[in-house]
């Protein structure tokens, strides 16, 4: 499978003098469908010692339904494919899909106000995947069992009404008793292969990466999980090396996105009890030191490197990528598994997008001096990779869903960086490659970097980002070797 890196602004690895990575769905990522399966399983027995009727306990994970990115409606229980303008691309009740003429008296015009927070929950991070999945089970439950009554906003079982706001209530408190309980990382621990995949290049890109700069790890996680995972990670039973000596500094319990603004208190962590020292730590950096809580202002101080010196690799849209982009001015890189999937696809079915790209051009044509012609503006193709073979992710019959324009580089693992070396100049607006940066990062690819074909280039970020000009800077994805 070819390598792609897609680009919203250039980047110059060579500059980047600090590595941060987030841990969760970032240097460690969990297998999919087995971990939401097991957080799926945690919310369901959850909800049942609440008093939730035993027979949701029936219910199990379908990987194939949920996606990432979907909202749920609270006032009409109803999950949402929204664009990023806020137009509905798809509607479910259930598992019941919503007519077009239902769709329309649900919501008017087919849009919602996404900042309606409300009512409006976006189901945005990995973690969401089987709490997006039990929306659709209880909504699917309570529909069709016959001792509840079904009304607009939730369900009457005699005296009591059950409202879809207070469903969505008793899963997100039911989320967040799985996470600070324990139990979910509880149950990760007692069968670690089962649940995170193990990369043996992640020791080999961090020990390149410290060569050549400093290297970080900022994880919302507490330091015994952080420590479990990590040395898990890292462990290659040949030349057993501590996690801890691949960084540079390693804070636990960010608590991002608030990390990257005024911050919390930062401690230092006694690493053989896991407890944390009272007290605010003012001394200078300790290296192998591991922190709790603080800021990106105090990372910065610590390790002695401004905000454009550093590169951020995490999971997560907005407590990652956005905050330490607009808040500090860190490059960012998002890791986005699913693309792996959605590439494959669209690599697989090329010939399809490219027949419906001459389709569109014929449509473009017959609208030509049209109001509709506008919208194809000339030199871009009308369409990206979409249709229905394009996936969940990205793809749908009108436009993309959720990935826009975020971060800085998107990739789907980051060790995807060792195949592409170091020596790289990631370009916004030019298909060139300079061969300077920081050579001893890696060895050179295998094979030159190609540039897509150039009618894909700019089609795939138009449609990311919505209704970007097609004609403005331009968006490149690099594909490197096979
Ligand atoms: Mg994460």
């Amino acid at each position: 499978m070819p390598l792609w890196i897609f680009v919203n602004r250039s980047l110059a690895l060579g500059k980047i003098r600090c590595f941060g990575f987030d841990m969760d769905y970032t240097l460690a990522v969990y297998k999919s469908p087995d971990y939401e399966a097991l957080g799926f399983e945690l919310l369901l027995e959850r909800l049942v010692c609440i008093g939730y009727p035993h027979e949701i306990l029936n219910y199990t994970y379908d990987p194939s339904y949920p996606t990432r990115g979907l909202v749920f409606d609270a006032l009409y229980g109803n999950l949402l494919k929204v664009d990023v303008h806020g137009n509905v691309l798809m509607c479910a009740h259930g598992f019941r899909f919503l007519s077009e003429a239902e769709l329309w008296s649900y919501y008017p015009n087919k849009f919602i106000q996404r900042d309606d927070l409300l009512r409006f929950h976006i189901l945005n991070t990995l973690f969401n995947l089987p709490e997006t999945y039990l929306y659709a089970c209880l909504v699917d439950f309570f529909t069709n069992c016959s001792r509840y009554a079904n009304c607009d906003t939730g369900y009457q079982h005699g005296n009591l009404f059950m409202s879809f706001r207070s469903l969505f209530q008793d899963v997100s408190d039911a989320m967040d008793n799985i996470h600070q309980s324990g139990c979910l990382k509880e149950k990760t621990l007692e069968n670690l292969e089962k649940f995170v995949e193990k990369d043996g290049r992640i020791p080999l890109l961090l020990g390149r990466m410290k060569e050549v700069g400093k290297v970080f790890l900022a994880t919302n996680s507490d330091y015994n999980y952080t420590d479990a995972i990590m040395t898990y990670l890292f462990d290659s039973g040949t030349a057993p090396r501590p996690w801890r000596s691949y960084f540079d500094l390693v804070v636990v319990d960010t608590q991002k996105p608030g990390f990257f603004a005024e911050g919390t208190v930062l401690r230092q962590v006694n690493t053989d009890t896991g407890k944390l020292r009272i007290g605010t730590y003012t001394g200078p950096h300790q290296h192998c030191a591991v922190y709790s809580g603080g800021s990106s202002d105090a990372v910065c101080e610590l390790l002695g490197v401004k905000g454009k010196d550093i590169l951020y690799l995490g999971d997560h849209i907005f407590g990652d990528i956005l905050k330490s982009k607009k808040r500090q001015g860190w490059r960012t890189f998002l890791v986005v598994p699913e693309l792996a999937r959605e590439l494959r696809v669209w690599t697989q079915r090329n010939e399809l997008f490219e027949e419906l790209g001459k389709l569109d051009g014929v449509l473009a044509e017959l609208y030509q001096g049209e109001a509709e012609a506008r919208l194809l503006l000339p030199g871009c193709p009308p369409q990206g990779p979409q249709g229905p073979g394009r996936g969940q992710l990205v793809g749908s019959d009108e436009g993309w869903a959720w990935l826009g324009r975020w971060a800085g580089v998107y990739l789907w693992w980051v060790t995807q960086l060792c195949a592409l070396g170091g020596a790289w100049v990631w370009e916004q607006g030019e298909r060139s490659r300079k061969d300077q940066g920081i050579s001893s990062l890696g060895p050179s690819p295998p094979c030159p970097v190609l540039p897509l074909p150039a009618p894909l280039c700019p089609a795939l970020f138009w449609q990311a980002q919505g209704l970007q000009e097609p004609g403005a800077a331009g968006h490149q994805c690099y594909q490197a070797a096979d």
